[in-house]
């Protein structure tokens, strides 16, 4: 089998069994791997440490697929690994909430689930498959035909058209993998209906990662103005109206999420005057509402990736702290922040930092009375932080 032999010291992290190593670790590659092939990963010493996947022109350059050398990686090592995953979320009580049950939910959380790079979803009887890296991309095949088999469900729709893919020297893809999957689903969240566009919605149609969150947003909301910043379809805006509130705005820069938001209302029965939809930016919204005082008791900001990576933290602080100052200042006294943050590069410390900054500069007095995450079917690995990427605080103003 071809083989990389790291550097001298630089088999730390595995040890610690995190999943990647870089490009900087690596002393010499042996056996000429072709892109998403199986390696050996081998100490200085040339001592076995894991079985990765290839990927030569990612600074990322393999993922590991095991630690164990007696474990060839084929079609029934993927087989344990998906099953394995499947039968989490199906055996634990992430199914017997009445939020997600078989209907909408993350079955496969790449790295999370032992599976670099895997990201599958399944809405009622289709799964969405996203595959971001050249490892998942060599046996993605076997993976769509191991999916059938093992989830019984016939449709796949590939949605592998993410900007990451390019850093592994991979094209875009869309399209049926398996089956004959429709290109529009309706799924169901805690009792409310919500239309997927699974070709063209963002990453797999829908942000499952929001379920719970939505869910506990809802339950705030009676009697407030609620204000709904990126809000994409409207999830928590539906939810909102649900929960009582005496007005929804949202707002969103795609005016096709917000035309799929306003069918949501409609799917849901909800009054269509409860609802007002701007299309806009939030940052200049957020100003205008400020200067005609306008007021609100419940605002929920989503914004999407402002720091993908850590180089993009500064200009990301900027951005969550101009957005939470606004917000807090909207904010009628004893009204709600519920604020989040997806980007990688901001780890949940600096969040709150950077939102207890924009409270001083608003001059507010705000507690955080709740912290909220991605829901149990997007599980952390404890060996690899970078899974934990949703950030959320429940904060309330003096
Ligand atoms: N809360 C949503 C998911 C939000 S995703 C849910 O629960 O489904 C982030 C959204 O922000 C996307 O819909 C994107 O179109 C929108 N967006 C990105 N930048 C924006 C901006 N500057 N102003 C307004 N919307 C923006």
């Amino acid at each position: 089998m071809p083989s990389i032999t790291l550097h001298l010291g630089r088999e730390k992290s595995l040890y610690r069994r995190h999943p990647w190593i870089f490009s900087g670790a690596i002393g010499r590659v042996d056996g000429d791997p072709k892109s998403g092939e199986t390696v050996d990963i081998l100490d200085a010493k040339g001592n076995f440490i894991a079985k990765a996947a290839y990927s030569p022109e990612s600074n990322i350059r393999a993922r590991v697929w095991t630690f164990e050398s007696a474990e060839d990686v084929d079609e029934n090592f993927l087989r344990r690994r998906l099953d394995a995953a499947i039968k989490r979320r199906t055996s634990s009580t992430l199914s017997e909430g009445e939020g997600l049950g078989a209907r909408a939910i993350r079955l496969i959380h790449a790295e999370s689930d032992g599976l670099p790079g895997l990201i599958v979803d399944r809405y009622d009887d289709v799964l969405i498959m996203q595959v971001l890296t050249t490892g998942a991309e060599y046996w993605k095949e076997t993976l769509a035909d191991l999916l059938v088999e093992l989830t019984g469900v016939p449709n796949i729709y590939e949605r592998s058209d993410v900007d990451v893919r390019k850093l592994e020297g991979l094209e875009p893809r869309t399209g049926i993998l398996r089956g004959n999957p429709p290109e529009k689903i309706i799924l169901e969240e805690y009792g409310l209906k919500f239309n997927v566009d699974i070709a063209h919605g963002h990453k797999t149609g829908f942000y499952l990662d929001q379920s719970e969150s939505r869910h506990i947003v809802g339950q705030l909301a009676k009697d407030r103005d609620v204000l709904n910043c990126f809000c994409y379809t409207g999830g928590f805006s539906i939810h909102a109206a649900a929960g009582g509130a005496k007005s929804v705005t949202s707002i969103d820069s795609s005016g096709d999420a917000l035309a799929l938001g306003r069918e949501n209302a409609a799917l849901n029965d909800q009054p269509a005057e409860i609802h007002e939809w701007i299309e806009g930016d939030v940052f200049r919204e957020l100003r205008t509402f400020r200067d005609s005082r306008r007021e609100f008791d419940l605002i929920i900001l989503d914004p999407p990736k402002f720091a993908p990576t850590i180089s993009q933290v500064k200009k990301a602080t900027r951005g969550y702290k101009d957005i939470n100052l606004l917000a807090f200042k909207l904010l009628r006294p004893g009204g709600i922040l519920v604020t989040f943050s997806c980007s990688g590069g901001v780890d949940a410390s600096l969040f709150q930092k950077i939102v207890a900054g924009a409270a001083l500069d608003a001059n507010v007095d705000a507690q955080i009375v709740q912290k909220l995450g991605q829901g149990a079917d997007h599980p952390i690995a404890l060996h690899f932080p970078e899974s934990a990427y949703l950030k959320g605080l429940i904060c309330l103003k003096a």
